[in-house]
């Protein structure tokens, strides 16, 4: 699937700026009802987390900060990033509580570059593609996220679950991972938003994704860019029956 990096016209593609990816899978995946986390287990053989972590190290990406759960560095070590030789993988960091805390520990380990491409372990079908695709859209207004307008009429419901209102299904997204932004931009909103963290706790406001750190705490606009409806993210079980019947048509395909 994911091999070299070429670009639109078959050349191989070069950024000409320093990338690098942090690749979250420091969850638990509570939905999976697995013992096992949803980033380990198997589809095709390989576990989840592999195919991501393929696709960046087949990119023009330069260099990849693997964020995992305390418990699992030394595994993820061993077992994925030297056993599929991800030489790319600089580090492997232990994560945090929350998402957020997660990604904090993935900018800590990823030193000084142009772009920060931040993305979930869980999406194993990132492609060569939608990484240039967010290359080009971060290099234009600094922060990005990919995403796919949604198919369904989507309802905002109320406290009690009536339909509240119904947003404008032209406007409506829905987000995806990598999510990719200017060093500087994304140090700055993450630090704002540690600093402000016993606030945003207090009004209960969940932090889910990174766009959402910048929309708050900056006022930089997040762009958004296609992904495909194909990057989903492993959440439940019936997402690896999808990943399964995806992976078997990409490998028919080859
Ligand atoms: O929980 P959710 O499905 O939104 O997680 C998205 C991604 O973030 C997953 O790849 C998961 O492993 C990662 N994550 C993390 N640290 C957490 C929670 C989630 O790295 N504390």
């Amino acid at each position: 699937m994911n091999s070299n990096p070429k670009a639109a016209g078959g050349e191989t593609f070069t950024a000409g700026k320093q990338c690098v990816a942090i690749v979250l899978a420091a969850g638990r995946g509570t939905r999976m009802n697995s013992d096992i986390p949803k980033q380990y287990l198997p589809v095709k053989g390989k576990p989840v987390l592999y195919y991501a972590l393929k696709a960046f190290q087949d990119s023009f990406i330069d260099r990849i900060i693997l964020v995992t759960s305390g418990d699992d560095v030394e595994y993820c070590k061993k077992n994925i990033v030297e056993h599929f030789n991800f030489h790319k993988v600089s580090d492997v960091v232990a994560g945090g509580k929350e998402r957020y805390h997660s990604v904090q520990e993935g900018l800590k380990a990823a030193a000084e570059c142009d772009y920060i491409f931040i993305h979930d372990g869980a999406r194993p079908f990132v492609t060569e593609e939608i990484l240039q695709r967010a290359y080009a859209c971060v290099s234009k207004y600094d922060a990005c996220v990919v995403g796919m307008p949604v198919k369904d009429t989507i309802k905002i419901a109320d406290e009690d679950g009536f339909a509240d209102s119904t947003p404008k299904r032209d406007y409506v997204w829905m987000i995806q991972t990598p999510q990719v932004f200017s060093e500087k931009l994304i140090r700055d909103a993450y630090k704002t938003l540690m600093e402000k963290e016993e606030d945003i706790l207090r009004r209960g406001i969940r932090i889910t994704d990174d766009a959402m750190v910048v929309e708050t705490f900056t006022d930089r606009k997040v762009k958004l860019t296609e992904g495909s409806y194909e990057n989903i993210k492993i959440t439940t079980p019936e997402d690896l029956q999808v990943a399964e019947s995806f992976l078997a048509r990409i490998f028919n395909e080859v």
